[in-house]
């Protein structure tokens, strides 16, 4: 698999993972790469969320021509990939550690810049009228252990007493009368505006709204390389053309190749994430594990497991995978993955796992994601820690908002570039470490 800290590109025209995304989901045909020579206002690298939200905003709002340039198909990197989740955040950091960082005023705009995220999501979704099977609302943080549990009233009640936020807390018995029959469930907040979609369709209907208001989508068309004009323009430089223009966007966030932008590429650690799909649960094995619901799922470890139930009744589930790309495909992962679920459900013990894919997301230094203007004339958004559905989509209107001149909510991470990792060479090193104390701490602690 590509892995962005080894290989020199990332390669041209590959088809989807085969995910059960890629699956469930119609093609929707290949626009096909850029063969001619093209001068444009602006340029934005990445069909995923970020970049596709940004071109739709920038063709229909602003009227601008734009191109975007895809190096595979359409949501190909980690908008076609992840669970789905539509989440109230990004990041690692929730509202009481950016209470503790930047004070209760900020964090309260970042409340609601969170919630405008969502609704975003859903705009968009109504606007398109794309078809991405809704799974209606909530989603579960559960605690892994009793020490954590008993933190987490307090949790709800504080996100409900400064952030007028209806969040909920659920002991361990409403959890299994409710939720899930989890030995390992030991009580949950439930925040109530989450909801679940087919991520692949999703990115395919942002695609079309951008194409649809004037943006032109070239899939199998990387960025090789660019450099700048002596007025201060970008000269980019695909396999079988050339475009000019006058600002740039990289919406390549975890799938940055080494030397497209080295500023970007050592300010983001891409860490892969991995999913197994299982069988379809009968209406017995539903019962017994009490997964008759729709809500999203994540629990509290460090090494996070999270999963739920899809529309034909099967389970996704997921959590960290390989440390480098080239071990992504090994079955110890998905096994891994598979018997993790089995603990959690022991119900389950018999339930087979038919599809395994991976991606990687882009685990900034400080924790919190940019969308910024890193030099005159180029822009990017990155660095989403693994929670950027619905972020991503509205980072993509920020950026539009920000190649316009037009100001943006005065949080920190609209004010400057992600910062670079310390020894940016040692990143994986680190992530080693991370895991080895992560399993310690998941396990005793
Ligand atoms: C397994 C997994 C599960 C996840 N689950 C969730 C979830 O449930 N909820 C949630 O909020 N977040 C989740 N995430 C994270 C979320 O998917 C991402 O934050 C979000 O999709 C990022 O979108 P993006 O557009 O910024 O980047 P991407 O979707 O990764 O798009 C970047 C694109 O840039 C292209 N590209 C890179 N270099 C070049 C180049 N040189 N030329 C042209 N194109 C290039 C790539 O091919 C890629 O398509 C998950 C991620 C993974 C991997």
């Amino acid at each position: 698999m590509y892995d962005p800290l080894v290989d020199k590109d990332i390669g041209q025209g590959a088809n989807y993972p085969s995910s059960y995304w890629a699956a469930q989901t119609k093609n929707s045909a290949g626009t096909g790469a850029i063969v001619a020579d093209q001068s444009t206002d602006i340029v934005v690298i990445g069909a995923g969320y970020t970049g596709l939200s940004c071109a739709y905003q920038l063709a229909k709002r602003f009227n601008r021509d734009v191109t975007i340039l895809e190096a595979h198909q359409t949501g190909w990197g980690c908008s076609g990939r992840n669970a789905g989740f539509v989440l109230r955040g990004t990041g690692r950091l929730g509202l009481a550690q950016l209470t503790k960082r930047f004070g209760l005023d900020t964090a309260q705009l970042f409340h609601q810049e969170y919630g405008a995220a969502i609704e975003q999501v859903k705009q968009m979704i109504a606007e398109g009228d794309i078809a991405c099977d809704i799974q209606p609302e909530g989603y579960l943080k559960v605690a892994h252990n009793a020490t954590i549990a008993a933190e987490l009233p307090a949790q709800a009640a504080f996100l409900q007493r400064q952030f007028g936020y209806q969040a909920e807390y659920l002991s361990a018995a409403q959890l299994k009368n409710d939720y899930m029959h989890n030995p390992h469930a030991y009580g949950a907040v439930r925040f109530p505006d989450c909801f679940g979609v087919n991520p692949l369709t999703l990115a395919q209907g942002y695609a079309a709204m951008a194409q649809q208001s004037g943006a032109k989508l070239y899939t199998g068309s990387p960025l090789l390389s660019w450099q700048r004009g002596t007025d201060g323009s970008f000269l980019l430089q695909t396999p079988q053309a050339r475009l000019r223009c006058k600002q740039l966007v990289l919406a390549t966030n975890g799938y940055t190749p080494k030397c497209l932008y080295p500023p970007l590429n050592r300010a983001c650690l891409p860490v892969l994430s991995s999913i197994i799909v299982t069988q379809p649960l009968t209406a017995e094995q539903l019962e017994q594990s009490g997964l008759h619901h729709t809500q999203l799922v994540m629990d509290t470890r460090a090494l996070k497991y999270y999963y739920r139930k899809l529309p034909d009744n099967r389970i996704l589930f997921g959590g960290r995978s390989a440390v480098y790309g080239k071990d992504a495909e090994k079955a110890v992962y998905p096994a891994r993955l598979l018997s993790a679920l089995k603990t959690c459900f022991p119900v389950l013990a018999q339930l087979g796992c038919e599809y395994h894919w991976s991606g990687w997301v882009a685990v900034s230094y400080d924790d919190l994601p940019r969308v910024c203007e890193a030099e005159p004339g180029l822009f990017y958004a990155g660095g989403y820690c693994g929670s950027g559905l619905s972020f991503s989509t509205l980072a993509g209107v920020r950026l539009a908002e920000l190649t316009m001149g037009i100001k943006v909510p005065p949080l920190p991470i609209y004010q400057n570039r992600l910062p670079p990792f310390p020894l940016p060479a040692f990143r994986r090193l680190g992530q080693l470490a991370y895991y080895q104390w992560g399993r310690v701490k998941d396990r005793f602690l």
